[in-house]
């Protein structure tokens, strides 16, 4: 069954498009909360979360979840781990599917 709101987050992610995956690079590795905001150990390391609980924790309140994750769909596409946008990897690959199906994404192909 389709899941309306990750079909949502894809379309989300239209306003990005045209913006270059060297860009969103710098943005993401500039701004990206979990880049700079933890030194050291993250106050969660000690408990066991699950990958939708790391991703509340970790992207909560980063300004770049939709730079973070276009590029990650970008550059990661199906084969996507992890948590990254704010999102866990299962949730992405669904989100990559409808992504996929965006305007000219689906005429150049998925790593463009
Ligand atoms: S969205 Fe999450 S994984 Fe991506 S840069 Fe922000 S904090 Fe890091």
């Amino acid at each position: 069954m389709t899941d309306l709101r990750l079909v949502g987050v894809a379309w989300s992610l239209d306003h990005l498009r045209w913006v270059p995956t060297d860009e969103l690079t710098d943005v993401v590795e500039h701004d990206g909360l979990c880049m700079w905001a933890f030194t050291g150990e993250p106050p969660w390391a000690d408990e066991e979360l699950t990958d939708q609980e790391l991703a509340e924790r970790q992207c909560s309140g980063c300004p770049v979840r939709d730079e973070c994750l276009e590029l990650e769909l970008r550059t990661a596409g199906a084969e996507t781990v992890g948590v990254w946008g704010a999102l866990p990897e299962d949730e992405r690959r669904e989100v990559h599917r409808h992504w996929l199906q965006r305007g000219e994404r689906a005429e150049r192909g998925p790593r463009s």
